[in-house]
């Protein structure tokens, strides 16, 4: 019989500690003894990419995002070779791996760098010898041999790329809930587990802020079609499956709520109501690979308009220098940044069939006395930009209005 590839991924949180470290070990030598091959993704210990992050700050407020990805991949090397002794210990042979050593390429944009291609000849021989392969999440190397990072969550990424790439049977995503729910189960207890998520859903819940997976993951899970496991690393209780389609007896119009808190809302005041102004503004910020989201002009009153957008946080800064500068080369006027807001969405396929569904999310949200300050909507979401002071509380009464509640 063919042997069984499995890719394992553990989070933070689940090799926060030497404890944590031991129970991860064990887990993965269980499989390895059921005659499984086993490539282990890991991710930094608990909060250390956070902690490097604020260590580097510290030191210089402006770093280069070369040296930062220097930084931050040490934290994903600790893990892979503690956790290879672990294993060690347990009497089954591991080897650990960089993501440079683990055939990682990827292109040069520091700290959001993507992955062209992967090189697994090292793995399949470690393989060959019998060897559990663990690997360091988050990260790869460029041709030029420039260590480079995946963007923050980018082990789930480095997960499924090795799991296309080697042709795995499984890939488990280990983490600390149950797998996916209706809501983050940290704000609201009521969450329910769901038992399957189809990968359209799952990249909009990512990409509105649900970080149990990182979105660009799913996107490469979905156009290579692999299935995913999402479980809990502590218990054996099947999580969540996220797979191309889902059969449901009937269609739910809802299917998730997500918090999004890491978002800053930009406005330039008083820009001149003139063809091309949008282009001028948005090129600036593309052009330097700065992401916006949501964008909301309002109606030109005496040919001047207020213009609002929203970028991530850890864009913001970047975005409002360029701002500023565009700002005063439209002769527009004050530039201004908001940090308290929230982004709260509501997810689901269902939507597509079922009008109605964005006013009684409106409703519920004036009922609850929560301020609207900007809407969009795709084909199967609807977010609203709210104080950031509403943000559990909208959770609740949208998770609990479309009926999601445990
Ligand atoms: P890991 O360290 O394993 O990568 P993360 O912290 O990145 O874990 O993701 C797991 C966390 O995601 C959970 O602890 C939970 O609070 C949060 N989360 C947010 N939304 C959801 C959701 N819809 N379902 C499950 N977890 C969610
Ligand atoms: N350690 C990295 C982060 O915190 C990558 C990951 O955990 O997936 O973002
Ligand atoms: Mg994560």
């Amino acid at each position: 019989m063919r042997k069984r590839l499995i890719v394992q991924k553990f989070g933070g949180s689940s090799v926060a500690n030497v404890e944590r470290i031991q129970n991860v070990a064990k887990r993965v030598a269980a499989y390895k003894k059921k005659g499984n091959d086993l490539v282990v993704v890991v991710s930094a210990l608990g909060d250390t990419t956070d902690e490097l992050i604020k260590l580097a700050d510290q030191i210089n407020s402006d770093p280069s995002e070369r040296e930062m990805d220097m930084l931050l991949s040490t934290g994903e090397q600790i893990s892979v070779a503690l956790l290879a002794m672990a294993v060690h210990k347990l009497g089954f042979e591991a080897i650990s791996f960089t993501g440079a050593q683990g055939g990682i390429i990827t292109d040069a944009a520091h700290t959001r760098a993507r992955i062209i291609k992967i090189n697994t000849d090292k793995i399949k021989e470690e393989l060959k010898r019998g060897r559990i392969v663990i690997v360091a999440g988050f990260q790869g190397i460029t041709l030029n041999q420039d260590i480079t990072t995946l963007g923050r969550g980018g082990s789930d990424l480095t997960a499924v790329a090795l799991a296309k790439e080697l042709g795995a049977d499984e890939c488990e995503i280990y983490t600390d809930v149950e797998g996916i729910y209706t809501t983050d189960p940290r704000i609201e207890p009521k969450a329910s587990r769901i038992s399957a998520i189809t990968y359209d859903e799952m990249l909009e819940m990512a990409s509105l802020g649900a970080q149990v997976m990182q979105s660009r993951s799913i996107e490469v899970a979905k156009k290579f079609n692999v299935p995913i496991h999402v479980r809990s690393s502590f218990s054996d209780k099947p999580g969540t499956m996220i797979i191309e389609e889902v059969k449901k007896m009937e269609e739910v119009v809802v299917n998730g709520v997500t918090l999004n808190k890491n978002e800053v809302k930009i406005t330039i005041c008083d820009v001149p109501d003139r063809t091309g102004i949008a282009a001028k503004i948005f090129n600036q910020l593309a052009a330097n690979g700065v992401s916006v989201d949501m964008i909301v002009q309002n109606v030109s009153r005496l040919r001047q308009t207020d213009i609002s957008f929203t970028v991530s946080k850890s864009d913001s800064q970047k975005a409002l220098k360029l701002t500023k500068k565009v700002a005063a080369s439209i002769k527009a006027g004050q530039v201004i940044e908001d940090h308290d807001i929230a982004r709260i969405s509501i997810i689901g396929v269902g939507m597509k069939s079922h009008p109605g569904v964005a006013a009684s999310m409106f409703e519920t949200l004036a009922r609850n006395k929560i301020n609207i300050e900007m809407i969009s909507t795709s084909e199967i979401s609807i977010s609203c930009i709210i104080k950031k002071k509403f943000s559990e509380k909208a959770v609740k009464v949208l998770h609990e209005k479309f009926g999601l509640a445990k």
